[in-house]
């Protein structure tokens, strides 16, 4: 037994000792507090639980990682953190990032690298690189993440633990800082498949304040656990399983289709064609609304002002200083694939491909209850080793950038270590719109198995 204060008082201090080697923080709440009267129905009730810091907190700093923002306090709630608290959760700190969620390594912060706790000299992933390794280090047991490409996923997996993207429009976005509105999505992080569901149960659901949030009922999640997978039709993407994956990644996974097989799944090889188009497809797209979105840290609204003489140099000064390399790249790539001599070629040929992606995706549904695959074609790399290199880094994110465009769910569970790295391996799980509940299954049974 121990109380809700002690338990705040010890997560504090744990992330005090932890913080030194990790930095999975940008802003650690000193002042928390559990909720008053707590009523241990709420299963949230006391639990810490770290936020991904484009998340807007009432009162506690958000930066969105971004130097632009780096003495923001919000003065309104995010939906998702307003469910939280009234489930009683205590918002224990905010956590690194890539900058405006635009990385795959979290290095692309202005507040310093974090360090994956596996092995302090690689990458947690990213962008949500600091809530996978806030959980993965014991600082929390869940944590609030977003994906628009793989940000929840990628990062669970370098860090061996469970993160899931819900259904585009599952969980609100009010107060979300917008990267890329048609792909973004909040999402939850946890060492365990459960206390996932138990938190994505509080934060999924209606929302007026987000038009494209869905009225659809919220099911229990936690009642698609402890199920078997007879029967259940299991598509496996040829694409996903190529010599483009790193051997130990795809030995690990294989090993997680063996044993859904064994326990009765059946098992179908399939094909999405389009997989070698995702990558230009969702960055000309991800681009393109962040260069927009971005449009509104202008040095007078929010945050950071830079010196200026006029107003041309308030706005000029203020976004030349306060965005980071990788962001001023996203928003001259955009800006120009959507600018008039361009728009036809690139924009608009990137919405088409997309809606071809989507198809893939549908058609496969047709016969199949999931799809599943790795997460990335390979384990955390170390730290500088990529970020000189934005293709490349880029590439990387071909096995999970589709989900977003296709709105789909999707999760990464715990698949064992890399014969080759000897670094978590992370094993993807996708369902159709609105069916959590199979991919909570799956995620599950293979938790269970390992
Ligand atoms: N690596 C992707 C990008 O940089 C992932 C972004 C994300 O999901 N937030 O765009």
């Amino acid at each position: 037994e121990i109380t809700a204060d002690q338990l705040t008082a010890d997560t504090l201090a744990n992330i005090k000792k932890t913080e030194d080697k990790v930095n999975a923080f940008i802003t650690v709440d000193e002042n928390a507090k559990p909720a008053e009267d707590l009523n241990f129905d709420n299963k949230l009730a006391g639990i810490p639980i770290a936020v991904k810091d484009n998340i807007i907190t009432n009162g506690l700093k958000t930066t969105a990682a971004s130097h632009i923002l780096d003495n923001f306090v919000p003065v309104y709630e995010s939906t998702v953190v307003g469910k939280l608290k009234a489930a009683q959760a205590t918002v224990i700190g905010k956590t690194n990032m890539d900058e405006f969620a635009m990385g795959s390594s979290t290095e692309t912060s202005y507040f310093g690298d974090t360090k994956n706790p596996w092995n302090l000299n690689k990458v947690p992933g990213g962008s949500s690189g600091g809530s996978a390794a806030a959980v993965a280090s014991g600082e929390v047991v869940a944590a609030l993440g977003s994906d628009t490409g793989g940000s929840i996923r990628q990062p669970a997996s370098f860090n061996g633990i469970f993160g899931i993207k819900p259904t585009y429009g599952r969980v609100s976005r009010w107060g979300l800082i917008a990267f890329a509105s048609s792909l973004d999505q909040i999402g939850v992080m946890s060492k365990r498949v459960k206390d996932s569901a138990e938190v994505l149960n509080v934060i999924a659901g209606g929302d007026d304040r987000d038009a494209t949030v869905s009225e659809q009922a919220v099911p229990d999640y936690t009642s698609f656990l402890g199920k078997d997978v007879k029967g259940l039709r299991v598509a496996v993407p040829k694409e996903y399983m190529s010599d483009a994956v790193e051997e130990g990644v795809r030995k690990a996974v294989q090993k997680q289709i063996d044993t859904l097989k064994e326990a009765g799944a059946v098992i179908n090889e399939v094909s999405l064609p389009h997989t070698k188009y995702v990558v230009p497809t969702y960055y000309i797209i991800a681009s393109s609304e962040a260069s927009s979105n971005l449009e509104r840290f202008d040095g007078i609204r929010y945050g950071f002002r830079a010196e200026a003489k006029n107003l041309d140099e308030v706005y000029l000064n203020t976004r030349s200083e306060g965005f980071g390399d990788e962001v001023k790249r996203r928003i001259m790539l955009g800006s120009f694939a959507l600018s008039a001599g361009a728009y036809d070629k690139f924009f608009l040929q990137a919405a088409k491909v997309r809606t071809l992606i989507c198809e893939d995706f549908d058609k496969i549904f047709e016969d199949n209850d999931v799809i599943v695959g790795p997460v990335s074609t390979e384990t955390a790399f170390d730290l500088n080793s990529e970020i000189t290199d934005p293709i490349k880094m880029y590439n990387n994110d071909i096995l999970t950038i589709s989900a977003n465009m296709a709105g789909i769910p999707a999760a990464s569970v715990p698949a064992g270590l890399s014969e080759t790295t000897g670094m978590p391996v992370g094993f993807q799980i996708m369902g159709k719109r609105f069916d959590e509940g199979h991919v909570f299954q799956v995620a599950d049974f293979i938790e269970r198995s390992n």
